[in-house]
Protein backbone atom coordinates (compact mmCIF):
# COMPACT_ATOMS: atom_id res chain seq x y z
CA UNK A 1 0.00 0.00 0.00
CA UNK A 2 2.05 2.79 -1.07
CA UNK A 3 -0.48 4.98 -2.90
CA UNK A 4 1.96 8.47 -3.02
CA UNK A 5 4.58 6.51 -4.91
CA UNK A 6 1.99 5.90 -7.87
CA UNK A 7 1.98 8.94 -9.98
CA UNK A 8 -1.33 8.33 -11.59
CA UNK A 9 -2.74 7.88 -7.85
CA UNK A 10 -5.28 10.84 -7.09
CA UNK A 11 -5.20 12.52 -3.67
CA UNK A 12 -8.30 12.66 -1.33
CA UNK A 13 -7.03 15.73 0.85
CA UNK A 14 -5.00 18.08 -0.72
CA UNK A 15 -3.38 21.41 1.02
CA UNK A 16 -2.03 23.54 -1.69
CA UNK A 17 -0.09 26.79 -0.65
CA UNK A 18 -1.69 27.07 3.05
CA UNK A 19 -1.12 29.78 5.12
CA UNK A 20 -2.95 30.14 8.33
CA UNK A 21 -1.97 33.59 10.44
CA UNK A 22 -3.48 34.16 13.94
CA UNK A 23 -2.58 38.24 13.64
CA UNK A 24 0.88 38.66 13.00
CA UNK A 25 1.56 34.58 13.75
CA UNK A 26 2.33 32.38 11.02
CA UNK A 27 1.19 29.19 12.65
CA UNK A 28 1.17 27.38 9.16
CA UNK A 29 3.69 28.86 6.62
CA UNK A 30 2.60 27.72 2.41
CA UNK A 31 2.27 24.24 3.25
CA UNK A 32 1.11 22.03 0.65
CA UNK A 33 0.55 18.24 1.88
CA UNK A 34 -1.59 15.21 -0.23
CA UNK A 35 -3.07 12.34 1.70
CA UNK A 36 -4.64 9.21 -0.19
CA UNK A 37 -7.39 7.40 0.21
CA UNK A 38 -7.16 4.61 2.57
CA UNK A 39 -3.98 6.08 4.40
CA UNK A 40 -3.53 6.57 8.05
CA UNK A 41 -1.60 9.70 8.13
CA UNK A 42 0.00 10.80 11.07
CA UNK A 43 1.36 14.84 11.68
CA UNK A 44 4.38 14.58 14.13
CA UNK A 45 6.16 17.35 16.00
CA UNK A 46 6.23 19.42 19.03
CA UNK A 47 3.73 21.68 20.67
CA UNK A 48 2.67 24.80 19.04
CA UNK A 49 4.38 23.59 15.47
CA UNK A 50 0.71 24.06 13.96
CA UNK A 51 -0.74 20.11 13.89
CA UNK A 52 -3.57 20.97 15.31
CA UNK A 53 -4.71 24.16 13.25
CA UNK A 54 -3.75 22.35 10.09
CA UNK A 55 -6.15 19.17 11.47
CA UNK A 56 -8.75 22.09 11.96
CA UNK A 57 -8.93 23.71 8.61
CA UNK A 58 -9.28 20.21 7.57
CA UNK A 59 -12.39 20.12 10.12
CA UNK A 60 -13.84 23.60 9.52
CA UNK A 61 -12.90 24.95 12.57
CA UNK A 62 -10.32 27.18 11.60
CA UNK A 63 -10.18 28.89 7.76
CA UNK A 64 -6.63 29.26 6.07
CA UNK A 65 -5.76 32.77 5.14
CA UNK A 66 -4.41 31.69 1.90
CA UNK A 67 -4.23 28.40 -0.15
CA UNK A 68 -6.68 25.77 -1.11
CA UNK A 69 -8.04 22.77 0.53
CA UNK A 70 -9.74 20.31 -1.35
CA UNK A 71 -11.07 17.15 -0.34
CA UNK A 72 -12.12 14.46 -3.50
CA UNK A 73 -11.51 17.58 -5.75
CA UNK A 74 -14.21 20.00 -3.78
CA UNK A 75 -12.69 22.70 -2.48
CA UNK A 76 -13.65 23.02 1.20
CA UNK A 77 -12.78 26.48 1.98
CA UNK A 78 -16.11 27.85 3.01
CA UNK A 79 -18.11 25.17 3.50
CA UNK A 80 -19.02 24.73 7.54
CA UNK A 81 -17.78 22.30 9.26
CA UNK A 82 -21.32 19.93 9.66
CA UNK A 83 -21.28 19.56 5.60
CA UNK A 84 -17.45 18.31 5.51
CA UNK A 85 -17.18 14.60 5.23
CA UNK A 86 -14.43 14.73 8.13
CA UNK A 87 -14.98 13.92 11.62
CA UNK A 88 -12.51 14.71 14.07
CA UNK A 89 -12.40 12.63 17.83
CA UNK A 90 -10.82 15.07 20.27
CA UNK A 91 -8.62 14.62 22.98
CA UNK A 92 -11.30 14.96 25.30
CA UNK A 93 -13.81 12.70 23.91
CA UNK A 94 -16.27 15.25 24.87
CA UNK A 95 -18.97 12.53 25.50
CA UNK A 96 -22.46 13.31 26.96
CA UNK A 97 -22.13 12.74 30.67
CA UNK A 98 -25.87 12.31 30.60
CA UNK A 99 -26.56 9.88 27.69
CA UNK A 100 -25.81 6.20 27.72
CA UNK A 101 -23.23 4.88 25.02
CA UNK A 102 -26.26 3.29 22.88
CA UNK A 103 -27.29 7.26 22.84
CA UNK A 104 -23.95 8.82 22.86
CA UNK A 105 -23.06 7.03 20.07
CA UNK A 106 -26.94 7.69 18.14
CA UNK A 107 -26.89 11.33 18.81
CA UNK A 108 -25.46 12.39 15.15
CA UNK A 109 -27.49 9.52 13.67
CA UNK A 110 -30.52 11.22 14.92
CA UNK A 111 -29.54 14.73 14.34
CA UNK A 112 -28.90 13.85 11.13
CA UNK A 113 -32.72 12.56 10.58
CA UNK A 114 -31.85 9.16 10.15
CA UNK A 115 -34.11 6.74 10.55
CA UNK A 116 -35.35 4.94 13.66
CA UNK A 117 -34.02 1.07 12.23
CA UNK A 118 -31.08 2.53 10.58
CA UNK A 119 -30.04 3.96 13.72
CA UNK A 120 -30.11 1.17 15.34
CA UNK A 121 -28.51 -1.25 12.99
CA UNK A 122 -25.56 1.67 12.78
CA UNK A 123 -25.20 1.64 16.59
CA UNK A 124 -24.36 -1.92 17.15
CA UNK A 125 -22.54 -1.87 14.24
CA UNK A 126 -20.28 0.80 15.73
CA UNK A 127 -20.57 -1.35 18.98
CA UNK A 128 -19.12 -4.31 17.89
CA UNK A 129 -16.77 -2.71 15.73
CA UNK A 130 -15.28 -0.96 18.92
CA UNK A 131 -15.96 -4.17 21.09
CA UNK A 132 -18.54 -2.44 23.48
CA UNK A 133 -21.79 -4.24 22.66
CA UNK A 134 -21.46 -5.39 27.22
CA UNK A 135 -21.31 -1.46 27.93
CA UNK A 136 -24.43 -0.26 25.62
CA UNK A 137 -26.74 0.77 28.83
CA UNK A 138 -23.80 2.66 30.67
CA UNK A 139 -23.13 6.19 31.27
CA UNK A 140 -19.28 7.63 30.23
CA UNK A 141 -18.71 7.80 34.28
CA UNK A 142 -19.05 4.13 34.69
CA UNK A 143 -16.44 3.56 31.66
CA UNK A 144 -12.80 3.67 32.12
CA UNK A 145 -10.67 5.72 30.23
CA UNK A 146 -9.79 3.33 27.25
CA UNK A 147 -13.90 2.16 27.46
CA UNK A 148 -14.58 6.18 27.04
CA UNK A 149 -11.54 6.20 24.33
CA UNK A 150 -13.76 3.69 22.29
CA UNK A 151 -17.13 4.86 22.61
CA UNK A 152 -15.57 8.14 21.14
CA UNK A 153 -14.10 6.53 18.40
CA UNK A 154 -17.81 4.93 17.64
CA UNK A 155 -19.29 7.73 17.66
CA UNK A 156 -17.44 9.84 15.47
CA UNK A 157 -17.15 6.62 13.16
CA UNK A 158 -20.90 6.78 12.94
CA UNK A 159 -21.60 9.05 10.56
CA UNK A 160 -19.13 7.03 8.23
CA UNK A 161 -17.35 10.54 7.58
CA UNK A 162 -14.71 9.93 4.82
CA UNK A 163 -12.09 10.85 7.07
CA UNK A 164 -10.99 10.44 10.77
CA UNK A 165 -9.29 13.42 12.45
CA UNK A 166 -7.87 12.24 15.56
CA UNK A 167 -6.17 15.06 17.77
CA UNK A 168 -4.28 12.96 20.36
CA UNK A 169 -6.63 10.50 20.90
CA UNK A 170 -4.70 8.16 23.29
CA UNK A 171 -3.43 10.87 25.39
CA UNK A 172 -5.20 10.23 28.34
CA UNK A 173 -4.24 6.11 28.27
CA UNK A 174 -1.42 4.82 30.30
CA UNK A 175 1.35 2.75 28.52
CA UNK A 176 -0.07 -0.30 28.14
CA UNK A 177 -3.42 0.66 26.92
CA UNK A 178 -2.31 2.55 24.67
CA UNK A 179 0.03 0.60 22.79
CA UNK A 180 -2.94 -1.94 22.78
CA UNK A 181 -5.27 0.44 21.29
CA UNK A 182 -2.68 1.51 18.49
CA UNK A 183 -3.21 -1.71 17.42
CA UNK A 184 -6.62 -1.68 17.75
CA UNK A 185 -7.20 1.98 15.62
CA UNK A 186 -4.93 0.40 13.05
CA UNK A 187 -7.26 -2.79 13.25
CA UNK A 188 -10.74 -0.28 12.91
CA UNK A 189 -8.91 1.88 10.09
CA UNK A 190 -7.98 -1.62 8.00
CA UNK A 191 -11.47 -3.07 8.84
CA UNK A 192 -13.29 0.12 7.43
CA UNK A 193 -10.94 1.23 4.74
CA UNK A 194 -11.06 5.02 5.73
CA UNK A 195 -8.52 7.24 6.40
CA UNK A 196 -7.46 8.46 9.05
CA UNK A 197 -5.10 11.47 9.92
CA UNK A 198 -3.60 11.50 13.70
CA UNK A 199 -2.00 14.46 15.53
CA UNK A 200 0.38 13.35 17.83
CA UNK A 201 3.36 14.31 19.78
CA UNK A 202 4.86 10.70 20.24
CA UNK A 203 6.76 9.80 18.23
CA UNK A 204 6.49 6.38 19.05
CA UNK A 205 2.89 6.29 18.11
CA UNK A 206 2.92 7.80 15.19
CA UNK A 207 5.83 5.19 13.41
CA UNK A 208 3.45 2.46 15.06
CA UNK A 209 -0.14 3.47 13.35
CA UNK A 210 1.12 5.56 10.45
CA UNK A 211 1.51 4.94 7.02
CA UNK A 212 3.19 8.22 6.28
CA UNK A 213 4.58 10.69 8.42
CA UNK A 214 4.70 14.26 8.46
CA UNK A 215 6.83 15.84 10.60
CA UNK A 216 6.13 19.50 11.21
CA UNK A 217 8.37 22.60 12.71
CA UNK A 218 7.44 26.16 12.99
CA UNK A 219 3.89 25.50 10.45
CA UNK A 220 5.89 23.96 7.54
CA UNK A 221 6.30 20.28 6.74
CA UNK A 222 10.31 19.39 7.44
CA UNK A 223 9.84 15.39 5.77
CA UNK A 224 6.70 13.17 4.56
CA UNK A 225 7.58 9.27 4.33
CA UNK A 226 6.98 6.42 5.47
CA UNK A 227 7.65 5.32 9.25
CA UNK A 228 11.05 3.59 8.86
CA UNK A 229 12.48 6.19 5.90
CA UNK A 230 12.06 9.33 8.62
CA UNK A 231 13.54 6.89 11.13
CA UNK A 232 16.35 5.55 9.16
CA UNK A 233 17.36 8.08 6.86
CA UNK A 234 16.21 11.97 8.62
CA UNK A 235 16.49 14.43 6.37
CA UNK A 236 17.99 17.19 8.68
CA UNK A 237 19.45 16.77 12.46
CA UNK A 238 15.65 18.54 13.55
CA UNK A 239 14.12 15.07 12.38
CA UNK A 240 17.09 12.80 13.75
CA UNK A 241 16.57 14.18 16.82
CA UNK A 242 12.83 14.74 16.79
CA UNK A 243 12.19 10.65 16.13
CA UNK A 244 14.13 8.54 17.96
CA UNK A 245 17.07 8.67 20.01
CA UNK A 246 20.18 9.79 18.24
CA UNK A 247 23.90 10.83 18.71
CA UNK A 248 24.54 13.98 16.60
CA UNK A 249 28.16 14.39 16.06
CA UNK A 250 29.77 17.50 14.31
CA UNK A 251 32.31 16.35 11.14
CA UNK A 252 34.39 17.88 8.13
CA UNK A 253 33.79 16.26 5.16
CA UNK A 254 37.25 14.64 3.89
CA UNK A 255 36.08 12.88 0.98
CA UNK A 256 33.17 12.68 -1.41
CA UNK A 257 32.29 9.28 -3.84
CA UNK A 258 29.50 7.64 -5.37
CA UNK A 259 27.91 5.92 -2.50
CA UNK A 260 30.38 6.53 0.28
CA UNK A 261 31.32 9.73 2.24
CA UNK A 262 34.63 9.87 4.28
CA UNK A 263 34.20 12.48 6.83
CA UNK A 264 36.36 13.69 10.50
CA UNK A 265 34.54 13.33 13.38
CA UNK A 266 35.07 16.91 15.60
CA UNK A 267 35.07 15.13 18.44
CA UNK A 268 37.70 12.53 17.59
CA UNK A 269 39.90 14.22 15.43
CA UNK A 270 41.92 11.43 14.70
CA UNK A 271 39.64 9.24 14.06
CA UNK A 272 37.93 9.25 10.18
CA UNK A 273 34.10 7.30 10.06
CA UNK A 274 33.09 6.13 6.65
CA UNK A 275 29.28 6.41 5.40
CA UNK A 276 27.47 4.31 2.64
CA UNK A 277 25.68 7.20 1.39
CA UNK A 278 25.31 9.38 -1.65
CA UNK A 279 25.66 12.89 -0.23
CA UNK A 280 25.64 16.39 -2.00
CA UNK A 281 28.04 17.38 0.02
CA UNK A 282 32.01 18.67 -0.48
CA UNK A 283 35.47 18.19 0.63
CA UNK A 284 35.77 20.69 3.64
CA UNK A 285 32.43 21.78 4.36
CA UNK A 286 30.74 21.13 7.85
CA UNK A 287 28.38 18.27 8.27
CA UNK A 288 26.66 16.03 10.97
CA UNK A 289 26.29 12.18 11.73
CA UNK A 290 23.75 11.19 13.01
CA UNK A 291 24.21 7.59 14.93
CA UNK A 292 20.98 6.14 16.32
CA UNK A 293 22.49 4.17 19.46
CA UNK A 294 20.95 0.60 18.85
CA UNK A 295 23.19 1.05 15.64
CA UNK A 296 26.36 0.86 17.98
CA UNK A 297 28.32 -1.76 18.94
CA UNK A 298 29.92 -1.31 22.62
CA UNK A 299 32.99 -3.89 23.66
CA UNK A 300 36.36 -3.82 25.75
CA UNK A 301 38.18 -5.46 23.09
CA UNK A 302 38.59 -3.22 19.95
CA UNK A 303 37.02 -3.91 16.73
CA UNK A 304 39.05 -6.15 14.45
CA UNK A 305 39.20 -2.47 12.22
CA UNK A 306 39.80 -0.03 14.75
CA UNK A 307 41.20 2.75 12.34
CA UNK A 308 37.28 4.19 10.95
CA UNK A 309 34.15 4.03 12.23
CA UNK A 310 35.52 3.24 16.06
CA UNK A 311 35.68 5.67 18.83
CA UNK A 312 37.00 4.73 22.33
CA UNK A 313 36.19 6.25 25.77
CA UNK A 314 34.88 5.13 29.54
CA UNK A 315 31.76 4.14 30.40
CA UNK A 316 30.62 7.39 32.17
CA UNK A 317 26.90 5.82 32.69
CA UNK A 318 25.01 2.87 32.14
CA UNK A 319 21.07 3.00 31.97
CA UNK A 320 19.72 -0.35 32.31
CA UNK A 321 15.74 -0.78 30.78
CA UNK A 322 15.00 -4.11 31.26
CA UNK A 323 15.11 -5.32 27.28
CA UNK A 324 18.60 -3.00 27.18
CA UNK A 325 21.43 -1.11 28.11
CA UNK A 326 22.11 2.28 27.49
CA UNK A 327 25.75 2.75 27.47
CA UNK A 328 26.63 6.45 28.00
CA UNK A 329 30.85 6.68 26.70
CA UNK A 330 32.70 10.05 27.54
CA UNK A 331 35.39 10.18 24.55
CA UNK A 332 38.57 12.31 25.38
CA UNK A 333 37.79 15.10 24.62
CA UNK A 334 34.56 15.36 26.45
CA UNK A 335 31.90 14.70 24.57
CA UNK A 336 29.37 11.57 24.83
CA UNK A 337 27.73 9.27 22.94
CA UNK A 338 25.27 6.43 23.91
CA UNK A 339 25.11 2.89 22.01
CA UNK A 340 21.79 0.36 22.94
CA UNK A 341 22.90 -3.34 23.81
CA UNK A 342 20.03 -5.40 24.09
CA UNK A 343 20.56 -7.59 26.90
CA UNK A 344 20.07 -11.09 25.56
CA UNK A 345 20.98 -13.43 28.62
CA UNK A 346 19.83 -12.81 32.10
CA UNK A 347 22.50 -10.55 33.09
CA UNK A 348 22.35 -9.34 36.62
CA UNK A 349 26.33 -8.31 37.13
CA UNK A 350 27.18 -6.69 33.67
CA UNK A 351 30.59 -7.52 31.84
CA UNK A 352 31.15 -3.91 31.18
CA UNK A 353 30.50 -1.61 33.81
CA UNK A 354 31.18 1.98 35.09
CA UNK A 355 34.94 3.45 34.12
CA UNK A 356 35.36 0.66 31.87
CA UNK A 357 37.44 1.64 28.62
CA UNK A 358 35.37 0.58 25.91
CA UNK A 359 35.14 0.58 22.33
CA UNK A 360 31.82 1.96 20.06
CA UNK A 361 31.78 0.81 16.80
CA UNK A 362 29.43 1.00 13.77
CA UNK A 363 29.30 -0.09 10.32
CA UNK A 364 29.05 2.23 7.07
CA UNK A 365 25.65 1.92 6.68
CA UNK A 366 24.75 2.59 10.28
CA UNK A 367 25.60 6.56 10.26
CA UNK A 368 23.72 8.94 8.36
CA UNK A 369 25.48 12.22 6.96
CA UNK A 370 23.52 15.67 7.70
CA UNK A 371 23.72 18.56 5.99
CA UNK A 372 20.97 20.52 7.34
P1 LIG B 1 0.09 21.01 20.64
O1 LIG B 1 0.81 19.73 20.39
O2 LIG B 1 0.56 21.71 21.86
O3 LIG B 1 -1.40 20.89 20.55
P2 LIG B 1 0.18 22.02 17.91
O4 LIG B 1 1.36 21.65 17.11
O5 LIG B 1 -1.07 21.29 17.66
O6 LIG B 1 0.56 22.00 19.45
P3 LIG B 1 -1.33 24.37 17.26
O7 LIG B 1 -2.39 24.15 18.28
O8 LIG B 1 -1.67 24.08 15.85
O9 LIG B 1 -0.02 23.57 17.67
O10 LIG B 1 -0.82 25.86 17.40
C1 LIG B 1 0.18 26.39 16.54
C2 LIG B 1 0.50 27.81 16.98
O11 LIG B 1 -0.61 28.66 16.71
C3 LIG B 1 0.76 27.92 18.48
O12 LIG B 1 1.84 28.80 18.68
C4 LIG B 1 -0.53 28.49 19.04
O13 LIG B 1 -0.27 29.29 20.17
C5 LIG B 1 -1.05 29.32 17.88
N1 LIG B 1 -2.51 29.35 17.89
C6 LIG B 1 -3.35 28.30 17.69
N2 LIG B 1 -4.63 28.69 17.73
C7 LIG B 1 -4.62 30.01 17.95
C8 LIG B 1 -5.65 31.02 18.07
N3 LIG B 1 -6.94 30.71 17.98
N4 LIG B 1 -5.24 32.28 18.31
C9 LIG B 1 -3.93 32.61 18.38
N5 LIG B 1 -2.92 31.72 18.25
C10 LIG B 1 -3.25 30.45 18.04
Amino acid sequence: FAPWKDPSAVPLIRFQNVTKRFGDFIAIENLSLDIYEREFFALLGPSGCGKTTLMRMLAGFEEPNEGRITLAGEDLVGTPPYRRPVNMMFQSYALFPHMSVWDNIAFGLRQDGMEKGAVAARVEEMLKLVKLGQFAKRKPHQLSGGQRQRVALARSLAKRPKVLLLDEPLGALDKKLREETQFELMDIQMELGMTFLIVTHDQEEAMTVADRIAVMNHGKLVQVDQPAVIYEHPNSRYVADFVGDVNILDATVVSVEPGLVTVRPVAAPDMLFRIAQDCPAKVGDSVAIALRPEKLRVELDPPADASVNCLSGEIWDIGYLGDLSIYHVELPGGSRVKAAKPNLTRMVERPISWDDKVYVSFSPDAGVVLTS
